[in-house]
């Protein structure tokens, strides 16, 4: 009996240092995905809530605490926020699009017809969207993405999120890469949330779940560029 004891003892013992030895892995849908550079971070880092690889800050709801869609921009020098804002309203310039602007080439004969697509990063309509493909951190330091005018005015309006901080501070530009993920900040405390979360809370609580202001702009012009 007690030789018995010892042979299963000796076999948890084996058996528990099998289970450490194996390496650990995290299935990738539990990990925080960077949406700038689509790298799954781990779960613990050396980094403080940003990307390993591009040092992007996460973005996180304020109800749920998801990274959120959302990768933040800077203008370029000498362009001011009112401006900005005023170059993502205006409409975007209406280029005329043939079949090689749209990304593909049609060819015919009498007895063939083919199309063929080019997917190569330069020929992104989006200069935005180039401009995240094109990255390659080449240093440690954290590298905002910087838009120009020109991407501004190309920029889908109801795809950004502006935080109007007052001044002396500025504003902060947000770039939704999912757009069908609609995504809302609130007015007081310019906190970011799913649309979703944030309007069952507000209808729950009657407040902003972050900061409890109850004064929340709708229908305004505020709203049209804020809310996605
Ligand atoms: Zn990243
Ligand atoms: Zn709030």
């Amino acid at each position: 009996m007690r030789s018995l004891l010892h042979v299963i003892q000796g076999y948890v013992g084996l058996s528990a240092l099998m289970v450490h030895s194996k390496p650990y892995h995290d299935s990738e849908e539990m990990l925080p995905m960077c949406y700038r550079c689509s790298t799954y971070n781990p779960l613990m880092t050396s980094t403080a809530n940003c990307c390993t690889n591009c040092r992007q800050p996460f973005v996180h709801s304020f109800v749920s605490f998801e990274v959120l869609p959302l990768v933040e921009f800077q203008l370029e020098s000498g362009i001011s926020d009112e401006e900005a804002v005023n170059l993502i309203e205006a409409p975007t310039p209406v280029t005329e699009e043939t079949n090689q602007t749209r990304g593909w080439l049609q060819s015919e004969s009498d007895t063939f017809q083919t199309i063929q697509f080019d997917e190569s990063p330069a020929d992104i309509k989006d200069p935005f969207t180039a401009r995240l493909m094109n990255f390659e951190n080449l240093g440690d330091e954290f590298e905002p993405v910087i838009v120009s005018q020109a991407t501004l005015q190309a920029m889908e309006p109801s795809t950004i999120l502006i935080c109007r901080w007052p001044p002396p501070l500025r504003y902060q530009f947000y770039r939704n890469l999912l757009p069908d993920l609609q995504i809302t900040l609130c007015n007081s405390c310019n906190k970011v949330f799913h649309v979703d979360d944030f309007e069952l809370q507000v209808l729950q609580k009657g407040h902003c779940p972050f900061c409890r202001s109850t004064t929340q702009h709708s229908g305004n012009e505020v709203n049209e560029v804020t809310t996605l």
